[in-house]
């Protein structure tokens, strides 16, 4: 994997955070950055394999950027909007610095355009590897851009502002938009005992379809709140939610989610496993909001689990909290 420092790297996670593309996308292009997507090289490299040679076209080594960029599968691709030559006269040294090369100088659309074909071009080299070759590759190719734009779009419609790189702030609660759920999150670190982890989950009326709290063993606020924030999105993903406003109070906990990408304490592990399962919904965004748009989970991050670890209202949500989220609203 290569190695930068941790400022670069946020950087750079800003720089794929602000295209402001499908959550998908900015995880492809994360993991391209990171050395991590499962090409022959990284593979005989954690000793998987003895042989890095590109199974496809069987002339060179498969590197991430061979397999995006340099590969004969994915050439008319990059011919096809005359992109191909530009586009290799970058850095060579890995898919990091290239994608950096790449980011001088163009706006995000055209980034955005690049980051989609290398998208569709991995799509096509993954087909190909388990002997499914894509045979209208433009056509294929052409899906993802209009899957991204088509996100874009409509990003823009919903936000205003477009995508995700609305830095607003909230001091009361508001609905999410329609077909979307909003997540709220809270810690409560008592002076001494457990610390609860407050989550509710509401629809675009205002309904809490789910109010959960878990107890952890005592810890600091940040990663009370880093934890709230990453105990909130699992649960979201496991009710099966795909539209995804994450909210909580806690600045620093909301910026890290935007734009913080890696550093050396626990925290981090936290931050990059909310990355991971924001990046797996279809639709993802995430707000700072104010402690007087938080009542809700503040509220529930104080419940009382009897002594279990986990207690989540799906149905039978408590009067108490239902009245309290009509507050909120009216
Ligand atoms: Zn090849």
């Amino acid at each position: 994997m290569p190695r930068t420092d941790p400022g670069s790297e946020n950087k750079l996670w800003s720089k794929i955070w602000n295209l402001n593309g499908p959550p998908k996308l900015r995880h492809f292009l994360w993991q391209a950055c990171k050395g991590s997507l499962p090409v022959m090289e990284r593979l005989r490299h954690r000793h998987i394999t003895m042989n890095a040679m590109c199974p496809i076209c069987k002339e060179e080594e498969e590197t991430i950027i061979h397999a995006i960029f340099e590969c004969s599968n994915v050439g008319e691709i990059w011919q096809h909007r005359n992109l191909q030559e530009t586009i290799n006269e970058g850095p060579a040294g890995s898919f990091m610095e290239r994608w950096k090369w790449l980011c001088e100088g163009r706006n995000a659309d055209d980034l955005r355009l690049i980051g989609a074909l290398a998208w569709g071009c991995w799509f096509c080299r993954n087909k190909a590897v388990v002997g499914q070759p894509v045979q209208q590759k433009v056509m294929t190719d052409a899906g993802f851009k209009r899957l991204v734009e088509d996100y874009v779009s409509y990003a823009h419609k919903v936000f205003k502002q477009g995508g995700h790189s609305e830095i607003r702030m909230q001091t009361s609660w508001s609905v999410p938009p329609h077909g979307w759920v909003k997540v709220n999150t809270d810690a409560y670190v008592p002076n001494n005992g457990r610390v609860g982890l407050g989550v509710v989950i509401r629809d675009e009326r205002g309904n809490v379809l789910v109010a959960g709290v878990r107890k952890i063993e005592p810890t600091e606020v940040e990663m009370a709140e880093a934890q709230a924030a990453l105990y909130g999105v699992s649960l979201a993903r496991r009710m099966g939610f795909n539209k995804v406003i994450l909210e909580a109070d806690a600045l620093r906990v909301t910026m890290a989610v935007k734009s913080l990408a890696e550093g050396c304490s626990p925290i981090f592990l936290i931050y990059d496993d909310i990355h991971k399962i924001c990046n797996s919904f279809d639709f993802f965004q995430c707000n700072h909001v104010k402690r007087s748009g938080n009542v809700v989970a503040h509220r529930i991050a104080r419940w009382d689990t009897n002594g279990s670890d986990e207690f989540v209202c799906i149905d039978a949500i408590p009067q108490s909290v239902r009245t309290l989220a009509k507050l909120d609203i009216s």
